[in-house]
């Protein structure tokens, strides 16, 4: 496969294959709710055997499907093995008990507030904004995570917020995360984000979002001249884990993105099977970068119980970090980083 990222952004189109009416181009909320929740109606679609199924049926008993339509129709029919597939296919590996996998492995439960509230950086607050993703990733380190925070963003919530971001005048940045922000309406979402944007300590305000990725219809031409609009930079960190996630929707979504001013970082996660092989990770960063979106971390694996199957050894994903350097710009190069619990920052691996 060519590395130059120009390549081959391969898009399968599964449209000839869905029953049901397409939603309207723009209508995100309709794609969200159309999104696959069945494993057969997954399996179906993309034409992979019953057996595949009948294991997904039971996998997605600890952790529910969801696949929305846009991120499906990147996926190749008839291979269980696709690197888009296997990031939210639930397989039997997730039931089987994994030694040293836990269900909160950042220790992070007992620091968020009853708001969705979590300081564990200095200076940085991060806000668990809403309590759902338009995807089910399967590795995902939340999975067990239940948020106890009430309908996203209502106001009580957002006051809560803006209190204990008030209350500490050292916090200069603001990290939305959750589940997915862009999961907001926008009413809730730039609400949010202004009200933030006029506390006179906070800097800058972030963006962790997979949304433009899996639903790119989400980033409006409406949305994208509001966030234009706030008196405050805005990062995005993009979560994009293969090449062939960034269809040309993406990346016109992307487009939009960009030419409201935002700064764009990536953010990709180390997984077999997914993207531990030289060729994926250069095509990856390079098409980032050819975007104008520049790779930020690429995690490794966090030990959640269920996720055990998608891990790398440190040493492998050493190697191919220093592959990438040999090939890449440096600035093409995420750095390569692992969360450890009660850590004051992510440590770096090399
Ligand atoms: C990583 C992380 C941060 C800080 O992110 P940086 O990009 O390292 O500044 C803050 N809060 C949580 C929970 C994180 O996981």
């Amino acid at each position: 496969m060519p590395d130059d990222g120009k390549a081959s952004t391969v898009s399968y189109d599964n449209s000839s294959r869905q029953n049901s009416s397409r939603p309207g181009a723009s209508d995100w909320q309709a794609i969200l709710r159309e999104a696959v929740t069945a494993p057969e109606e997954l399996c179906r679609l993309l034409q992979l055997p019953s057996h595949v199924a009948e294991e997904a049926v039971v996998a997605a008993d600890a952790f529910p499907m969801c696949v929305p339509q846009p991120f499906l129709a990147r996926m190749k029919p008839g291979d269980p093995a696709d690197p888009l597939l296997r990031q939210v296919l639930p397989i039997r590996d997730e039931v089987a008990s994994q030694e040293g996998f836990t269900e909160d492995p950042l220790g992070e439960q007992p620091l968020a507030s009853s708001n969705g509230v979590l300081q564990k950086y200095q200076r940085r607050l991060l806000i668990l904004s809403a309590d759902a993703c338009a995807v089910h990733c399967r590795f995902c380190f939340r999975r067990h995570f239940a948020v106890p925070i009430g309908p996203a963003a209502s106001r009580e919530i957002v006051n809560a917020w803006l209190a204990e971001i008030n209350r500490d005048p050292t916090i200069n940045e603001v990290i939305l995360s959750g589940g997915d922000p862009l999961m907001l309406d926008d009413a809730q979402l730039l609400d949010c984000l202004q009200k933030i944007a006029q506390v006179s300590h906070v800097q800058r305000v972030r963006v962790h979002t997979r949304m433009p990725i899996v639903i790119p219809q989400r980033v409006t031409e409406a949305l994208a001249a509001h966030l234009s609009n706030l008196a405050m930079p805005v990062y995005f960190v993009l979560h994009c884990n293969h090449a062939r996630e960034l269809d040309a929707d993406v990346r016109s979504a992307i487009r939009r993105l960009r030419a409201s001013g935002a700064t764009l970082l990536a953010q990709t996660v180390l997984l077999r099977g997914v993207n531990d092989d030289i060729q994926s990770l250069l095509e990856l960063f390079q098409t980032l970068v050819n975007e104008q979106v520049m790779p930020y971390y690429l995690h490794q694996l966090d030990r959640v119980a269920g996720a055990a199957h998608f891990e790398v050894p440190v040493e492998r994903g050493q190697m191919l970090v220093q592959e990438l350097r040999d090939r890449l710009p440096g600035y093409a190069v995420p750095k390569y980083v692992r969360e450890t619990p009660g850590g004051t920052c992510k440590s770096p691996l090399g």
